[in-house]
């Protein structure tokens, strides 16, 4: 993979349009899966555990789970593959990956090289093509052992309910809406260029990007202001060119759900600060970053995913009412606080209900840490030693003397 980054890079940038600079970060984060993994399966230790009588030994193995049905989104063409197929390859399970409509190349060129690698054929296997037929001969199929999923919430329930009549083991990585507290003793600079990778990261088609902020009252225009300029520096364009830092949004029905919740939010108040508006170019549609103050909890973008580079700014007065705001929503996949205090940073990071939080740090992955949700953003966790945990079966040998 880092051999032909550049390579797999444009291809990305060409199927999915974020702009190369990102493209070329997501192949060494899609890679750092691999290497991660291929360390760690040294260490899939069993244990031995002191039996109640002499004249047994109880010993505790870890199987490979079997085969593994991969189903992944187009966000993340090829780290949403690497995280799944890493930590399965370690621990010694077979793998076919069904890649989504709107991404398959990235995903077939991932699969060519592992062929080009050594990996033997059949270990790794794609199937493209009808999402709804391949997912269910996956959930199905008495041979897979396990479903691996990253998508939306909607997609993760259905196949939840299919596998059920089979009992298919599950790690769901689903959808997300996450919220970023900025208290008054935020360093506010260090506030303003966090948020700025967080949310307009991917031109903010990402599962753990913020969708809402909560600034206290005291430090709120000061935020605005500043976040307001740095991103009106931001420039929307093709991501093959060269300083474009959001390129276009995935499709027609993206551009049309992040238009609505901006115009059904100016509807109920919101004042447009930065932004506002798309535009389509030879069916390519692309959105200006678009900052909202004066929004609140009835607007449809307070409680959806957006998926676009909209950000909404709400204001509140105390650190409980920003934690109750925050907490307010069925999702429960990553949430941010900006603040100096370490014993307010502490209280927050521990009452928000989140598997992931970033505490001034607006990009908090890393293969070598546990990534997913609570609530209906999921079931599992991948990356870290749990990562592996999950393509890992627990057997238990009880032996007579
Ligand atoms: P999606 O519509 O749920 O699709 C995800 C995958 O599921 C695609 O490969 C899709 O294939 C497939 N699929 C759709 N319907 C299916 C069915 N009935 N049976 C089997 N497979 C089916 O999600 P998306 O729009 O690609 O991705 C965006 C979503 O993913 C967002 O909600 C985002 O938050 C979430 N996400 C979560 C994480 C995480 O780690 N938690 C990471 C990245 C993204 P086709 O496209 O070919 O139909």
């Amino acid at each position: 993979m880092m051999e032909k980054a550049d390579e797999i890079a444009e291809l990305m940038t060409s199927e999915m349009g974020k702009p190369l600079v990102e493209s070329k970060g997501e192949v060494q984060y899609a890679a750092s899966f691999i290497k991660w993994y291929a360390e760690e399966g040294k260490r899939v230790y069993g244990r031995t555990i002191p039996a109640h009588v002499d004249n047994k030994r109880m010993l505790v193995t870890k199987q490979p789970i079997g085969v593994v049905g991969a189903i992944t989104p187009w966000n993340f063409p090829a780290a949403m593959i690497t995280r799944k197929l890493g930590p399965a390859l370690a621990a010694g399970c077979t793998f076919i990956v069904k890649p989504p409509n709107q991404t398959p190349l990235t995903a077939i060129m991932l699969i060519e090289l592992c062929e080009q690698a050594g990996i033997p054929k059949g270990v790794v296997n794609l199937v493209s093509g009808n999402s709804s037929e391949i997912g269910e001969e996956l959930l199905t199929n008495s041979h897979v052992s396990k479903i691996t999923f990253t998508g939306s919430t909607e997609v993760g329930r259905e196949l939840i309910k299919e596998g059920a009549s089979q009992v298919m083991k599950m790690s769901m990585e689903l959808g997300g809406h996450a919220p970023i507290i900025v208290m008054d003793d935020a360093d506010v600079e260090k506030a303003v260029n966090g948020i700025l990778a967080s949310k307009f990261r991917n031109g903010v088609q990402t599962c753990i990007c913020g969708n809402r902020i909560y600034v206290q009252e005291g430090i709120h225009d000061e935020f605005v202001e500043k976040f307001a300029a740095a991103a009106s520096s931001l420039k929307v364009g093709n991501g093959l060119d060269e300083g474009i830092n959001i390129g276009p949004i995935i499709d027609k029905a993206g551009y049309e759900k992040i238009d609505s919740h901006v115009q059904n939010a100016v509807s109920k108040g919101a004042k447009v600060v930065l932004g506002g508006y798309g535009k389509a170019e030879n069916h390519t549609y692309f959105y200006e970053p678009t900052i909202l103050t004066d929004v609140h909890p009835d607007m449809v973008i307070m409680h959806e995913e957006t998926f676009g580079p909209v950000a909404p700014i709400q204001k509140v007065k105390t650190e409980e009412e920003a934690i109750e705001f925050a907490n307010q929503t069925e999702y429960g996949l990553a949430a941010y606080v900006f603040t100096e205090n370490y014993s307010r940073g502490i209280r927050i990071a521990e009452r928000l209900n989140y598997g992931i939080v970033g505490w001034n740090d607006g990009v908090p992955s890393a293969a070598q840490v546990p990534f997913g949700g609570m609530k209906q953003s999921g079931i599992g966790r991948e990356g870290g030693s749990e990562g592996l945990e999950a393509y890992l079966e627990t057997k238990y040998i009880s032996i007579g003397l």
